[in-house]
């Protein structure tokens, strides 16, 4: 099975309470001459219709086992579940103390229900443009704009596709 990956803080609490129904990634990379050609190449979409996929969180940056802060995303200093959890670094104070508080590696199961391909500059004209960040887990369409121009320099128009899933479990 596939992994939807996901590191952003930003929509962790639509994560954990499982409001998140939509996923934006790049559909174009840089050649590998970028720093000459300035070129990006067409991705081909990595996710089908009907296709089921895990959701996780931090997937390639965290130990299989492990356990993150609900606050912060950050990942337990020690890791299983039954040896308890230390978010030391969490500027939450609560966290530190109340390891109900955190949420294992796998968020849940998915099954993806739309799959297509969005240019950054249609985002604004799309009347439902809150609605497209609220799918997404941002609280609105402006901390969804800020978040990926932070991210991907929104300057230029970009290609997205965008993936709208359910959750299976
Ligand atoms: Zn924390």
């Amino acid at each position: 099975m596939k992994v939807l990956n996901f590191t952003a803080v930003e929509i962790l609490p639509s994560l954990l309470n499982k409001t998140k129904t939509q996923t934006i990634r790049p559909s174009q990379k840089p050649s590998d001459n970028y720093y000459y050609d300035r070129k990006m190449i067409d991705k081909q979409p990595r996710f089908k219709v009907g296709e089921e996929v895990r959701l996780e969180w931090k997937s390639r940056s965290s130990p299989k086992d492990s356990w993150f802060c609900s606050h912060c995303g950050m990942v337990s200093e020690v890791a299983t579940a039954t040896k308890g959890m230390n978010f030391g670094g969490c500027p939450q104070p609560n966290m530190k103390t109340i390891p109900a508080y955190a949420f294992p590696k796998i968020l849940g199961y998915g099954k993806i229900t739309e799959a297509f391909e969005l240019n950054s500059d249609e985002w604004m004209e799309d009347a439902e443009a809150d609605k497209l960040a609220e799918r997404d887990g941002f609280k609105d369409f402006r901390a969804m704009w800020e978040w990926f121009d932070r991210h991907y320099d929104l300057k230029t128009p970009r290609k997205f596709w965008v993936y709208r899933f359910e959750w299976v479990k």
